[in-house]
C-alpha cells in the first residue's frame, strides 16, 4: 500500500531526525582523528547541513587497517557463500524498511526531490545489494584443461581492501554499485563520499552492520578529497581504488595508482552525451526523451543527454515540443514538494558555474530558446530552471564541456555524416542515442557512435543486468551486471600434479 505522502509529513521527520555525520570504522562511529569537523549548506535551502568528520590520512589508515585485518582474518572472505548471501539480502531488506530515512538523508545532502530520493535512489540501491548477494552461492571457479596428471585450477579470488570514491549526484545507487559487487566478491571497503553526500553512505555502513557484515568489511571515511580520497587512494595498502567523478579527479587516481603500489583503478568519469534526432522520427518520443534525459536530476547526470544534435529542418518544432514537455512534466519545486520532479543543484559554486555557462553559450552565438535561469532565490537555495539554449556549434564550450544543470544544447545539422561527426566529436564515450525511423540508419547508428551505451528511440533505458561505463576519457571498467564482479576480482592458478 503506498502512503499519502505531503510536504509535512517530510518536514516532521526532518525536525526528529538527527544524521550521524562521524566515520564508520571497525565496525563504530568515530570521531575524525584530529576531531576536525565541517558544515555544508543545504542544497534546497541554504540552511547548515549537519556536522561531519573532517578525515584526513590519519583516519584513512585507520580505516585501511581494519579494511586489512578483516581481509586477514577472512571474517567474510572465507564465509559460507550462503551465509553471506543471507547477510548481504538482509542488508538490502534494512535499505528498504530504512527508506523513508535514507531518503531524507540523500535530499538534505543533495537537494533532489524527495519522492525521487525514495522511489529511485533508495530503491535502486537496495536492489543493488540484492542483485549481488543472489550471484554469490552462484559463482563457479574453472578448471583449465590439462595433461592426464595434472590438474590446474583456475580460481577467482578476491583483491583485498578496496578504496571506493564516489560523487554527490547518486549517492546511494552509486555506492552500491560499487559496495555490492565488491563486498559480494569477498573483499574489504573503505568509502570516502563526496564531502557534499557523506549522510547516506554512514547510515548505509550501519545498515551493513546491523545485517551481518563483519566489522572492519566496510568502512566509511568522511572529509574533503585532497584529505581524505588522495591518501586513500595513495595507500600503499589498498589494492585498488573503485572512482566515479570527473575526468579530472580520474587523471589524478591514476597518477596516485602510479606513485604508489601500482595499485588498479576502475574509473567512471564524465559524459557530454549525444542524443541525434532526424526529421523522420517521432519527434513527440523524441522530445520526451530529450528533455526527461537532460533535465533528470537537474541535469546532474554523467550520462545526461545534453547535446541535441537535430537535423535543421525540424530544429524549431523539436524545441518547442521539449518545452511543451518540460512544462507539462517537469516540475521544478522545492524538494519536500510532492509536485516536484527536480529539485536543487548541489551548492551555490556549482550554480555559479552553471550559470556563467549559460552567458557564456548565449555570448557565443547561442539562442535562449526557454529556461536556463536561476529561479527559487528567495529560497536561498541553488535552482536553476531546466531550459534550451539552440544554435549551438560543437566547438563552443558549452557543447564541449559538462554543465551538470538542466541545459540542453541544440546543435543542428544537414547530413548524416555531419550528425555522427558532431556525436562523435567529443573526449567522451559515457552514452549516446538516435531517433529515426529508419532502421538501417538505427542499426548504422547504434555501431558507430562511440559510447559505452546506445540507446535506440529511446533514453535511459537502464537495468542491473547490463553493464554501465564508459569508453575513451569517460574511464574504464564497468558497473552492474554480473561482469562487475570480474573487476573485483583476480584470477589465481593452482596447479597440481599426481601420480
Ligand atoms: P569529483 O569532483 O571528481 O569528485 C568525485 C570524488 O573524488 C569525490 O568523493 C571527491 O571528494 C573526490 N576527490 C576530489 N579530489 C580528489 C583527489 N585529489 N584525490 C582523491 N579523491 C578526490 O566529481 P563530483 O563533482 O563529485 O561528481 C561529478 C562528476 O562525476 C561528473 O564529472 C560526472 O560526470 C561524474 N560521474 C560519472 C559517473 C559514471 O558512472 N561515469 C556517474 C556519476 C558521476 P570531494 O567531494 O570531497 O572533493
Amino acid at each position: 500500500m503506498t502512503k499519502d505522502y505531503t510536504r509535512q509529513y517530510w518536514e516532521d521527520l526532518l525536525a526528529k531526525a538527527r544524521p550521524e555525520g562521524r566515520h564508520f570504522i571497525d565496525g563504530a562511529y568515530t570521531a575524525a582523528a584530529t576531531g576536525k569537523t565541517f558544515l555544508r549548506p543545504r542544497p534546497m535551502d541554504g540552511q547548515p547541513g549537519t556536522e561531519i568528520a573532517r578525515g584526513d590520512a590519519e583516519d584513512i589508515n585507520l580505516a585501511v587497517a581494519a579494511a586489512r585485518a578483516a581481509f586477514a582474518r577472512g571474517v567474510w572472505r572465507t564465509k559460507e557463500p550462503l551465509e553471506k548471501k543471507k547477510i548481504m539480502l538482509k542488508w538490502a531488506d534494512l535499505i528498504r524498511q530504512h527508506a523513508e530515512e535514507l531518503a531524507l538523508l540523500e535530499t538534505l545532502d543533495v537537494g533532489k526531490p524527495i519522492m525521487a530520493s525514495l522511489n529511485v535512489d533508495v530503491r535502486l540501491c537496495a536492489d543493488g545489494i540484492q542483485y549481488y548477494a543472489e550471484m554469490i552461492d552462484k559463482l563457479y571457479d574453472e578448471i583449465a584443461p590439462t595433461g592426464p596428471n595434472a590438474r590446474a585450477l583456475v580460481r577467482k579470488v578476491p583483491i583485498g581492501v578496496i578504496g571506493a570514491i564516489t560523487p554527490w549526484n547518486y549517492p546511494l545507487i552509486i555506492d552500491a554499485w560499487k559496495l555490492g559487487p565488491a563486498i559480494a566478491a569477498g573483499n574489504s571497503v573503505v568509502l570516502k563520499p563526496a564531502e557534499q553526500s557523506s549522510l547516506s553512505a554512514l547510515r548505509l555502513a550501519a545498515l551493513g552492520h546491523e545485517a551481518g557484515l563483519p566489522a572492519g568489511v566496510l568502512n566509511v571515511v568522511t572529509g574533503y578529497g585532497e584529505e581524505t580520497g588522495k591518501p586513500l587512494a595513495l595507500h600503499m595498502d589498498v589494492d585498488m581504488i573503485a572512482f566515479t567523478g570527473s575526468t579530472e579527479v580520474g587523471k589524478l587516481i591514476m597518477g596516485y595508482a602510479a606513485q604508489s603500489n601500482i595499485k588498479r583503478v576502475a574509473l567512471e568519469l564524465g559524459g557530454k552525451s549525444p542524443i541525434v534526432v532526424f526529421a523522420d522520427s517521432d519527434l513527440d518520443a523524441a522530445a520526451s526523451a530529450a528533455a526527461w534525459g537532460c533535465f533528470y536530476n537537474s541535469g546532474e547526470t554523467c550520462h545526461a543527454s545534453t547535446r541535441l544534435i537535430v537535423e535543421r529542418s525540424v530544429q524549431d518544432t523539436l524545441v518547442e515540443k521539449i518545452k511543451a514537455v518540460t512544462a507539462r512534466e517537469i516540475t521544478l519545486a522545492h524538494p519536500f514538494d510532492m509536485s516536484a520532479q527536480i529539485g536543487a543543484l548541489i551548492e551555490e559554486s556549482h550554480l555559479q558555474k552553471v550559470l556563467g555557462m549559460i552567458s557564456d553559450g548565449l555570448a557565443s552565438g547561442g539562442r535562449r530558446a526557454f529556461g536556463a535561469e536561476r529561479v527559487l532565490d528567495d529560497t536561498g537555495g541553488y535552482y536553476v530552471s531546466p531550459g534550451v539554449i539552440a544554435d549551438v556549434s560543437n566547438d563552443m564550450p558549452i557543447a564541449r564541456n559538462e554543465i551538470f544543470g538542466p541545459v540542453l544544447v541544440s546543435i543542428p545539422f544537414d547530413t548524416e555524416q555531419e550528425a555522427l561527426s558532431i556525436a562523435n566529436d567529443t573526449i567522451y564515450g559515457l552514452a549516446g542515442a538516435v531517433f529515426t525511423s529508419d532502421m538501417n540508419r538505427a542499426h548504422r547508428f547504434s555501431e558507430a557512435i562511440h559510447a559505452g551505451t546506445v540507446w535506440v528511440n529511446t533514453y535511459d533505458m537502464s537495468n542491473f543486468a547490463t553493464p554501465f561505463g564508459g569508453f575513451k576519457q569517460s574511464g574504464f571498467g564497468r558497473d552492474r551486471s554480473v561482469h562487475a564482479i570480474d573487476k573485483y576480482c583476480d584470477y589465481k592458478t593452482i596447479w597440481q600434479q599426481f601420480g
